[in-house]
């Protein structure tokens, strides 16, 4: 059986390691074919491609894009063989100002709240500039200078933790930025994503606007669901893969792995997408 993880974070965006390592430790886990989907950054996605070539694993270049819908915050993946980075650079631009912005904004409310020695200039230099600032990176800031556990500064953020501002996509904006660049576009996670409807408007209403919405991307070019996710419990599984199946639409699966820091309860190593699927994955990104 093949082993297939197509949603793993590497510290260009949220998680633990290097996408040099995550390759490394996908390899040893004996995944098959991988996409590194880091948050909102264009940056190194034909280096990670080459890397994994040399290395002999498959990697799909991978994308996962913040947006925001009904004042809710989620995610669009883009899959593809080869993006158009330079479309990217231009259409991401206002998303990871404004993940900058964000994060600038919770640093200044630790301080507020007693933090006095978090430097926002710090956090900043911590990554390149194309790279994706992320609460983790003010939560790895937080624990250099106060020497907190890592739990410990984890709750301390999100405490003071702001949305997304005006600066966020419309998932519709997303979908078509990733169609822009050559790519695949994917609903990610639908199991979180039904949650934090439900949580704002109940879970009747909630529920309802969700599915409303996955049809509204849809008319809008949304090409496939991450039916297989540690996010999706089976039931949601089985109606993703029922609304894929109507639609024609691609299904993925990965397991949103950031590393054993960050996310300890999502273990590296699992196969998230059965092989028909995949296959059918792969016609669709070589055809589209
Ligand atoms: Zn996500
Ligand atoms: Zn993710």
């Amino acid at each position: 059986m093949k082993k297939i993880d197509l949603h793993l974070h590497s510290s260009l965006s949220d998680g633990d390691y290097e996408f040099a390592k995550v390759i490394d430790l996908a390899r040893e886990k004996k995944l098959e074919t991988i996409s590194i989907t880091d948050h909102n950054t264009w940056f190194c996605l034909d280096k990670k491609a080459s890397l994994a070539k040399k290395k002999g694993i498959e990697l799909i270049q991978g994308i996962e894009i913040s947006a925001k819908h009904e004042g809710v915050e989620l995610h669009i993946l883009g899959y593809a063989e080869k993006f158009d980075g330079n479309v990217f650079k231009k259409g991401l631009d206002k998303t990871l100002a404004g993940n900058k912005e964000r994060m600038r904004r919770i640093t200044a409310n630790l301080v507020k709240h007693g933090y006095y020695n978090l430097n926002f200039s710090n956090i900043l230099k911590s990554k390149p500039p194309q790279a994706c600032l992320t609460k983790h990176d003010v939560i790895k800031e937080l624990i250099k200078r106060s020497g907190m556990e890592y739990g410990e500064a984890k709750k301390t953020v999100e405490e003071q933790s702001v949305p997304y501002g005006n600066w966020a996509m419309t998932p519709l904006e997303a979908v078509r930025l990733i169609e822009k660049a050559g790519g695949l576009a994917v609903l990610a996670h639908g199991g979180e994503t039904i949650h934090k409807f439900e949580k704002k408007y109940g879970k009747g209403k909630g529920g309802k606007i969700f599915f409303g919405f996955i049809g509204l991307l849809i008319r809008g070019k949304l090409r496939g669901l991450e039916c297989f996710s540690t996010k999706n419990d089976g039931s949601m599984t089985e109606k993703l893969l029922a609304i894929a199946g109507k639609n024609g639409l691609a299904v993925t699966g990965g397991s949103d792995w950031h590393g054993p820091v960050h996310h300890p309860e999502i273990p590296l190593g699992g196969n998230w997408l059965p092989e028909k699927y995949y296959r059918l994955f792969m016609k669709a990104i070589k055809n589209r």
